[in-house]
């Protein structure tokens, strides 16, 4: 049986492969500052869109019987403005190497209104 398997030290908890999924086997789910990624079942398709769209390589199909449900907890960062949670800490650093020219410790909504207000 085929099955997702998602490399914890890989992933930055950006939700592309819950975006990609059709068959509802990536689940996301925000609790306040905490982020959780489920595989909960056997992946019986044949496409590889969550793997083709992940930014890190982070997953990878093995075969092998689906008994315990991987899950992964990623923390959130917050806003330094309104405080609320905007993205997981990985995502942030991830950007960061990436984007020197946007603040990342500003929610897009506070870095609109602070943009609007300038
Ligand atoms: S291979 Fe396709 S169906 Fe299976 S988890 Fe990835 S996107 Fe979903
Ligand atoms: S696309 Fe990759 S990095 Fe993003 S949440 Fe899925 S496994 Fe993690």
């Amino acid at each position: 049986m085929r099955r997702l398997l998602i490399n914890e030290k890989l992933c930055i908890g950006c939700y592309a492969c819950y975006n990609a999924c059709e068959h509802g086997v990536v689940r996301l789910n925000d609790e306040g500052y905490l982020r959780k990624i489920s595989i909960l079942e056997a992946c019986r398709e044949g496409c590889i869109y969550c793997k083709d769209i992940c930014p890190t390589g982070a997953i990878a199909f093995v075969y092998e019987d689906f008994k315990v449900p991987q899950e992964i907890l990623l923390a959130m960062a917050s806003c330094v403005s309104c405080g609320l949670p905007m993205a997981t800490e990985k995502m942030i650093e991830f950007l960061s190497k990436r984007v020197e020219h946007i603040n990342l410790k500003v929610c897009p909504d506070c870095r609109r209104r602070s943009s609007q207000q300038a």
